[in-house]
């Protein structure tokens, strides 16, 4: 099942939420500093101990204030113009995400808008890489059962709906 929700990513009811965080998993603004603000500092601590992450990888950690049973943080690609390998960087850490959700039987799972913020990754392109990968994930896989994409506005949820429902008429 694949919904969109509009609303801050911290307050879902679910497994795992994924973080867009940076290289250095050093915490930040936007999504990242959203979900630290809400995990409370031990999460930067855990962060420390792993020492970071390459870009289009993912690294779990517990989510202490958050009542969600795991963090994800994926570190997408900054948009550069296209030609650096930015589609299949992105695509990689959805893939990476929801392989690590599977392999620890998370049910459900919520994405934020991987690099469409600082990153700068155009929406509409963005979007299409994430339907693209949930997709080909259910077409594998059951688990984990649902995915979220969570939107912080109503214009960025409208391109998921529409994304999904040119997939649907595929
Ligand atoms: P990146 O560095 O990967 O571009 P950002 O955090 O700057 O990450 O932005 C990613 C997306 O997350 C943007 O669409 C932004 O509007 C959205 N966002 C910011 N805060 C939250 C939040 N609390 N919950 C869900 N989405 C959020």
């Amino acid at each position: 099942m694949i919904e969109v929700h509009v609303g801050d990513i911290t307050r879902l009811h679910v497994d795992v939420i994924v973080n867009a965080a940076n290289q250095h998993l050093a915490g930040g603004g936007g999504v990242d500093g959203a979900i630290h603000r809400a995990a409370g500092p031990r999460l930067l601590e855990a962060c420390r101990e792993i020492g970071g992450c390459p870009v289009g990888e993912v690294r779990a950690t517990p989510a202490f204030s958050i009542p969600v049973k795991r963090i994800y943080h994926t570190v997408g690609p900054v948009w550069r113009g296209g030609n650096l390998g930015e589609p299949e960087l992105l695509a990689s850490c959805y893939r990476q995400c929801l392989a690590l959700a599977r392999r620890e039987n998370m049910r459900s799972i919520a994405f934020p808008a991987i690099s469409c913020g600082v990153y700068d990754y155009p929406p509409e392109l963005a979007v299409e890489i994430a339907v693209e990968e949930v997709q080909a994930h259910f077409d594998r896989d059951t688990q984990p059962q649902t995915v979220i994409f969570c939107c912080f506005d109503e214009a960025m949820a409208e391109l998921y709906r529409q994304q999904l429902d040119a997939y649907v008429r595929r």
